[in-house]
C-alpha cells in the first residue's frame, strides 16, 4: 500500500476495496464487474467512481488495460509482461507467462527502441470446449 502513497494515490476505503478486488480477482475484469462487487460493500459508490478510480490506477501506472475483448475494457493488476488468451465464447482471459523471444532486430524502423511486445492468443476455454 506504501507504493501506492508514494504516487499519490489517496487510499480511500471505496480505493482500498477496488484495490483489492483487482488483486483478488485474476480474470481481468472490466469496470462493471468491479462495480457490481464493490458497491454492495459501499452502496453509494456510483459507477463513475470506479470507472475513474481505475483510470487514475491506470495512469499512475498501477493497472495495465486490455483491449483483447472487443466488448469492453479489461483490467490488469499485473503489470509485469506476460501474455494473454482470450475465450471467444464467454470472454474468459487467462494470463500466459512464457517467453516467445519475439525478436525484431531486423525490422526495426531507425532510431525506434523495443520495450516489449504482447501477444493475444484466441480461442476456446476449457468450460466452452463441448
Ligand atoms: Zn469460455
Ligand atoms: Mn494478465
Amino acid at each position: 500500500m506504501e507504493k501506492y502513497r508514494a504516487l499519490g494515490i489517496k487510499l480511500t476505503p471505496q480505493r482500498l476495496a477496488i484495490l483489492n478486488y483487482l488483486k483478488e480477482n485474476k480474470s481481468h475484469p472490466a469496470a462493471e464487474d468491479i462495480y457490481k462487487i464493490v458497491s454492495k460493500k459501499f452502496p453509494t459508490m456510483s459507477f463513475a467512481t470506479v470507472y475513474n478510480t481505475i483510470e487514475a490506477l491506470k495512469i499512475k501506472g498501477c493497472v495495465k488495460e486490455l483491449k483483447i475483448d472487443p466488448a469492453k475494457k479489461r483490467y490488469d493488476l499485473d503489470t509485469s509482461p506476460h501474455h494473454h488468451f482470450i475465450c471467444t465464447n464467454c470472454n474468459e482471459i487467462i494470463d500466459i507467462f512464457k517467453d516467445f523471444n519475439l525478436e525484431l532486430a531486423y525490422q526495426m524502423p531507425k532510431g525506434f527502441e523495443l520495450k516489449g511486445s504482447h501477444v493475444e492468443f484466441y480461442g476456446l476455454c476449457s468450460n466452452c470446449i463441448d
